[in-house]
């Protein structure tokens, strides 16, 4: 069998975007960079269907959540912080550690948050300058609805600042439209590049913000700064890039591109989803994620308390690698990413590894067949 990389970030890359990574270097301060910069921000800017630039700078997601806040919130702002997973701890604790007054809300994990929980939290807090939440909480699998809760909150309301590292690329998410102020992503998952570029977008409000609070504490990740050299005659980067990935990355958005664009990508990748999580309640497992609706088209945690990590290491064995729960779900469950051009054969082979490594340790399963995977596949089950 095929080696596989089901992991949620970093994924496999294209042959295609494999060989955009080894080219020679370029200056960052020649034209040729220039127009790459440019060619990614129309991409960038038609993927989230934004005026507003889209910031490129180097970094991890953790980067470009860090980067958000440090230029967004100030020691001793009020932040509410929705989070119902590892993740939504992170971006709490990174806020935390600007020295912001940090009021938590949680979910249970495998949860999200309703329109009124948060709408709720921002009117009783109305003096917090931002909400902090997560679109897809990549750690349980399961996807917050931030376009219905944005909806009932005030247009005047705190900043609301978007952790969508795992969502941008494999679900559909249009900050400008739903009313995001500061959404933080990165290179490796729902993009397939390799990790490495931090990416962030801010509102014409959050741009305000920005400008009010004048010198930001760090340097390399300076939006104003950034902007700057984003708005020069040729645009550029006020630190070096690394310009490799920025090519990978351009050739990744194209590729998507010449298969039929985002919107065809979405459809896809939430149809693989829907039928992975049929085929393992079939097989007789239990999801993470309950509620339908909020499972992630990137990433879909299996319950299998107490054993999952001896599962991890079988699928490993048979060259399937994929990630164990984080915290708390640590050996409760096993989390599939599936950010790539996962199709039919992949569905097939991932099926057949999990039954043959439940049964080899004791875990019951159902049998599946090919015929079975295929028809859930082609949407008959779904
Ligand atoms: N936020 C979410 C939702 C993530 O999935 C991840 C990584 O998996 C991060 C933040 C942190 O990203 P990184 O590991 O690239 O710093």
């Amino acid at each position: 069998m095929r080696r596989y990389l089901f992991t949620p970030g970093p994924v496999e890359l294209s042959k295609k975007v494999e060989e955009a990574t080894k080219g020679q270097m370029i200056s960052h301060r020649s034209r040729e960079f220039s127009s790459l910069m440019s060619g990614l921000q129309l991409k960038l800017r038609k993927l989230l269907n934004v005026q507003e630039p889209v910031l490129l700078f180097p970094g991890s997601g953790t980067s470009a959540l860090e980067a958000l806040l440090v230029n967004l919130i100030s020691r001793g702002d009020k932040v509410l912080s929705f989070s119902c997973g590892h993740f939504g701890e992170r971006f709490r604790e990174i806020a935390s550690r600007i020295g912001a007054v940090v009021l938590s809300f949680d979910k249970p994990y495998g949860e999200v948050f309703t329109k009124e929980e948060v709408v709720g939290a921002v009117n009783l807090y109305s003096d917090a300058s931002a909400i902090l939440i997560t679109h897809n909480e990549t750690s349980t699998g399961a996807a917050n609805p931030i376009e219905e809760i944005i909806e009932g909150l005030p247009a005047d309301g705190p900043l609301v600042l978007v952790d969508a590292v795992s969502s941008i690329g494999a679900m559909p998410c249009y900050p400008e439209k739903w009313g995001v102020d500061g959404l933080a992503t990165c290179s490796q998952k729902g993009l397939m590049a390799p990790p490495g570029i931090g990416i962030v977008w801010l509102s014409r409000r959050a741009w305000e913000k920005v400008r009010q609070n004048k010198t930001c504490p760090s340097y390399s990740m300076d939006f104003l700064l950034m902007r700057k050299y984003l708005e020069k005659e040729l645009p550029q980067t006020p630190v070096t890039p690394p310009v490799s990935l920025f090519f990978a990355l351009d050739a990744s958005l194209e590729e998507v591109e010449e298969e039929g664009g985002f919107l065809r990508r979405f459809e896809e990748r939430k149809a693989y989803a829907q039928s992975l999580c049929k085929a393992v309640e079939d097989l007789g497992l239990e999801l993470l994620v309950k509620n339908k609706p909020s499972r992630s088209c990137g990433v879909t945690a299996i319950r299998i308390p107490g054993k999952a990590e001896s599962v991890r290491k079988g699928l490993l064995e048979k060259g399937i690698e994929v990630a164990g729960g984080q915290g708390a779900l640590r050996n409760e469950i096993i989390r599939v990413g599936h950010y790539t051009r996962e199709g039919l054969s992949e569905l097939w082979d991932f099926i057949q590894a999990l039954e043959e490594t439940c049964k080899e340790l004791g875990v019951a399963v159902d049998k599946m067949s090919f015929g079975k995977i295929e028809e859930l596949y082609t949407g008959r089950c779904r």
